[in-house]
């Protein structure tokens, strides 16, 4: 369910490749482009295969599951939107599919990340147009 209109922290653009990746993310699905042409997975959304050229591409949906590719934690806000999440941290996470996004991990406070965490994406509805991906440890 969606929270009130209250959420002050930035809100990605909602146009483009990007308004279609988070149009998945709002029905609670995360899909990456797939090149159907050489079968890459790539993420940020782009027009063109980095690997083959092509402009062929579906939104396959991911597993959702991945790793902890590396992160960077903060104990100053760089914005007063994020003055009552500090200490915080900013994830790269790794897919099963290979891609990397920049992301939370919800559950895990900075200190105890570490590299190959395993993760499993969770969504946030910050607005009732946003949903964000974020993730939690997965216990194995
Ligand atoms: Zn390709």
């Amino acid at each position: 369910m969606a929270r009130p209109e209250t959420y002050q922290r930035l809100l990605p653009p909602m146009r483009g490749l990007a308004h279609d990746f988070y149009a998945f993310c709002k029905t609670h699905e995360l899909r990456f482009q797939k090149c159907s042409r050489c079968g890459g997975w790539r993420h940020v959304p782009r027009e063109m295969c980095p690997d083959c050229g092509s402009f062929d591409y579906e939104w396959a949906k991911s597993s959702g599951r991945g790793q902890v590719f590396s992160w960077a934690s903060t104990d100053q806000p760089m914005l007063p939107q994020f003055a009552d999440a500090v200490p915080y941290a900013i994830a790269i996470v790794e897919l099963e599919e290979g891609v990397r996004m920049a992301t939370w991990v919800v559950d895990v406070p900075p200190d105890e990340l570490s590299i190959g965490l395993p993760v499993v994406v969770v969504f946030d509805d910050v607005t009732s147009e946003v949903t964000l991906a974020k993730f939690r440890r997965l216990h194995v």
